[in-house]
């Protein structure tokens, strides 16, 4: 019967059987009659072993002679092998050679960071980039049934657009036939109206920020997601927010203990996150807390937070927190003013422990159709543009709140990395466009 082709993340279901796998050589090392492989597969990082005297003599030296990355069809057993991470290695009885590899690049030994991005086309073949990338994949897995099973409907935004919703210094122009246009900093204020046609709406894209200072957390091309909730106060709003971030963790730890190990991530850690609720503390509150500190002597309301401050105040906590009601100066122009206050907005961020930071910005918005446009006039936002916008307050206005996550904060937080280029496949930085 033909060979049955595996991958090496199916191995507990072919034990002690002979199967094919396709694969990638890593590291080798040989003594006179057994020789090591480290291989890759694409699902997995494993150990094959080749004795000599079951694959003769001229294909044992030709293994000997395999360069890193050569491409490799094997056949062999699959073994338990609990000293490895992974659990399984394969005993190889034949093994053919199907590309061959130039000197590789990227060896066992460390790299620095700028050799490493020039070679990110290759470095995605590493343990590390490997982990992240199936972390990445598992938070957007989860975030689909997430959003399905409490019954939202994806409705993406447009990507090239006529107008700003964050203001307007970070924003790319580019042409659009023989008029400007916008790439899309957020799909927001579009996903109102998809909530005003469909109630409980996310999308799910790209948003490009010209960002010009450098930090660990901004990339100028990232990934968010954009619920938007109509009939519903922002009380309900943070619910939804802690609901889902403690789903995306609960979900990291059910089905990527392989790649936490590879990352050195501590579950326990991450368990911590899976409790809920998060502390909720008012934006005063915070101001307070940074002033009593003492590391902050500058501080006043009415400041934004950077990194510093959003570190400090995470840190207070032993989970993820809500920093509520910010005052209007820092924050866009479509969010609702408290009710019994109007120097506020009816808004929080949400700072991941760690020092990671913003994971989400959410609010909820304005509905009055009066008070809306005059914030657009006093803001002396280009009116015309936001027309079709008013026109959701025209017509059957109603309570509606949303919010933002940004999906490489995310990663980089559950994976513990230290800068955000790592959680995105190929990272768009200040000077960095290639590969
Ligand atoms: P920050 O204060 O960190 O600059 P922001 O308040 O400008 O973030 P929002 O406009 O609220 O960001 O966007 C929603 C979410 O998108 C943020 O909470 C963050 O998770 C993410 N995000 C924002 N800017 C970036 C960026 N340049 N790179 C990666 N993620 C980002
Ligand atoms: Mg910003
Ligand atoms: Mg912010
Ligand atoms: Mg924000």
């Amino acid at each position: 019967k033909p060979m049955k082709q595996i991958n090496i993340i199916d191995s507990k279901d072919y034990v002690d059987q002979e199967v094919e796998i396709g694969g990638w050589l890593t590291d080798k090392r040989s003594s006179g009659k057994i020789a090591f492989l480290q291989l890759r597969d694409g699902t997995g990082f494993f150990q094959g072993v080749v004795l000599k005297n079951q694959v003769g003599e001229e294909l044992f030296e030709e293994i000997k002679r395999l360069r890193q990355e050569s491409s490799l069809k094997i056949v062999g057993t699959i073994h338990k092998d609990d000293r490895s991470h992974f659990g399984y290695e394969i005993e190889i009885s034949s093994l053919e050679v199907l590309g061959t590899s130039e000197d590789y690049p990227i060896t066992p030994k460390e790299h620095g960071v700028d050799f490493l991005l020039d070679h990110r086309h290759l470095w995605l073949r590493s343990k590390k980039p490997y982990a992240i990338m199936k972390i990445r994949n598992e938070v957007i897995r989860a975030t689909y049934e997430f959003f399905n099973k409490e019954g939202f409907i994806k409705i993406d935004a447009p990507i090239l657009t006529s107008s700003a919703p964050e203001g307007t210094t970070e924003l790319f122009k580019t042409k659009y036939f023989d008029r400007e246009a916008y790439l899309s900093q957020s799909g927001q204020l579009y996903e109102e109206a998809a909530a005003m046609a469909y109630d409980k709406v996310f999308s799910f894209g790209p948003a490009f920020r010209a960002e010009k200072s450098k930090t660990r957390r901004h990339l100028i091309e990232f990934w968010m997601i954009e619920p938007e909730m109509a009939f519903m106060h922002q009380e309900e709003s943070l619910e939804v927010q802690e609901r889902y971030i403690a789903f995306l963790v609960q979900s990291v730890l059910d089905n990527c203990q392989y790649e936490l190990k590879l990352l050195d991530r501590d579950p326990k850690i991450l368990e911590k996150y899976t409790k809920l609720p998060y502390p909720r503390v008012s934006y005063d509150k915070a101001i307070e807390m940074l002033q009593e500190s003492g590391e902050f002597p500058d501080t006043k309301w009415g400041d934004d937070f950077g990194s510093p401050e959003e570190t400090f105040l995470a840190e207070q906590f032993d989970k993820p927190v809500f920093v509520l009601n910010y005052p209007k100066a820092i924050k866009p122009f479509y969010m609702k003013p408290h009710p019994t206050r109007d120097d506020v907005y009816l808004c929080a961020d949400l700072l991941a422990p760690e020092g990671y930071g913003e994971i989400i910005g959410g609010s909820e918005r304005e509905t009055d159709y009066d008070k809306l446009l005059q914030v657009i006039r006093d803001k002396g936002m280009n009116e015309p543009d936001y027309e079709w916008y008013l026109d959701l307050r025209k017509y059957g206005t109603v309570p509606h709140s949303g919010f933002g996550l940004g999906l490489e904060r995310a990663i980089t937080w559950i994976t513990g990395e230290d800068h955000i280029r790592e959680a995105i496949p190929f990272p768009r930085l200040l000077n960095r466009l290639k590969p």
